[in-house]
């Protein structure tokens, strides 16, 4: 959908983009960090409504994976 601005649902090419805006009422959509948030921008399908979200900024990606994205899996959980 971000690349193709295709909705993978309907078909449709009619695609809203939704630029995060950092003081404009997306607090609830934001990716917390403590002091710093990461907020994605949503792809919008105005045919049938279906939504995509991504983080756009590669410092954002960035954050959430050194907090988020685990290695050790395969530790503990036998
Ligand atoms: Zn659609």
């Amino acid at each position: 959908m971000k690349l193709s601005y295709c909705c993978p649902k309907c078909n449709s090419s009619d695609i809203a983009i939704m630029e995060p805006r950092r003081f404009g009422g997306d607090m609830y959509n934001a990716i917390s960090f403590g002091f710093t948030n990461v907020y994605p921008t949503r792809y919008i399908c105005t045919d049938c409504g279906y939504i995509e979200n991504y983080i756009d900024d590669p410092k954002g990606l960035a954050k959430i994976k050194d907090k988020y994205l685990k290695n050790d899996r395969n530790d503990g959980f036998v």
